[in-house]
C-alpha cells in the first residue's frame, strides 16, 4: 500500500457550496497550491495560444468547451507546474470523462465533495449581493453589509448579479447533478472519495475537512 503524505486533491461541489473558501483553507492548512482550471483558460486566452483562441471561441458564444479542449488546456498547464508536493485542484474535473482524463496526467489521492441541498444553494446564491466596485460578495441575511445596499469595504454599490436569478441557478444545479455529481461515484469507485456536508457555517465544514483528511492518514 502506497504511504500518504501529501494531498493530490480534487474538489467539487453545486454552487453556493463554498467550495471557493475551503479550498483556499485548505490550500493554506495543507500548504499546498491552489490551482484553479478558470486561470488556466484565462491564461490560454491572454498568451494567444493556439488553444486559447479556440477556447475564445467557446467563452464568447456563452458555451461550454466541450471535454477535448478542457482536457487539452488542462494537460498542456498542468505539465508545467511541480506538483510533486501535493495541491488542490478546483474547478476540473467536471464530468466523469474529465476524471478518467486527469487520471492519466495526475495521481489523484483525495477526492472532496461539499454537499449542499438545492434549496440552501438557491437560498444562498439568490440572497448574493456583489458590490460593482470592488466586487466584494456580501449576503443580505448571512452577512450582510453594515449599511444596506452599500458596500462596507469601499461604499460602492452592492447588485444582484444577472446569472444569480431563481431560474439560471436552478439551471446551473440541474447541470450539476446531471453532469458532475457523477463523480463521487467514479471518485468513491476509486477509494478516494471524502464527502463533508457543507451546509454547516463555514468553520464546522472546515474542521469537518481536516478531521476526515486526517484520519486517513494524510500528513499537515
Ligand atoms: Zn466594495
Amino acid at each position: 500500500m502506497n504511504k500518504k503524505h501529501r494531498i493530490q486533491a480534487v474538489i467539487f461541489g453545486p454552487q453556493g457550496c463554498g467550495k471557493g473558501t475551503q479550498s483556499l483553507l485548505l490550500s493554506d492548512r495543507f500548504d499546498v497550491p491552489l490551482i484553479g482550471s478558470g486561470e488556466f483558460f484565462r491564461k490560454e486566452i491572454s498568451e494567444k495560444t493556439v488553444l486559447g483562441k479556440i477556447v475564445k471561441e467557446y467563452v464568447e458564444h456563452g458555451s461550454l468547451a466541450p471535454d477535448e479542449v478542457v482536457n487539452a488546456v488542462m494537460a498542456h498547464r498542468l505539465k508545467q507546474l511541480d506538483l510533486s508536493h501535493g495541491f488542490i485542484l478546483d474547478g476540473y474535473p467536471r464530468n466523469v470523462e474529465q476524471a478518467a482524463t486527469l487520471d492519466r496526467l495526475l495521481k489523484i489521492n483525495l477526492a472532496i465533495c461539499i454537499k449542499i441541498s438545492d434549496k440552501e444553494a438557491l437560498r444562498r446564491l439568490e440572497g448574493r449581493r456583489q458590490c460593482i466596485t470592488c466586487k466584494f460578495i456580501y449576503h443580505v441575511t448571512d452577512s450582510p453589509p453594515a449599511k444596506h445596499g452599500i458596500c462596507s469595504v469601499c461604499g460602492g454599490k452592492l447588485v444582484r448579479r444577472a446569472d444569480d436569478n431563481a431560474e439560471a441557478i436552478r439551471r446551473r444545479l440541474a447541470a450539476y447533478h446531471f453532469m458532475t455529481e457523477p463523480l463521487a461515484t467514479y471518485y468513491r469507485q476509486h477509494g478516494v472519495l471524502l464527502v463533508v456536508n457543507g451546509e454547516q457555517p463555514i468553520s464546522y465544514v472546515f474542521e469537518d475537512l481536516i478531521k476526515k483528511i486526517h484520519k486517513l492518514g494524510f500528513s499537515v
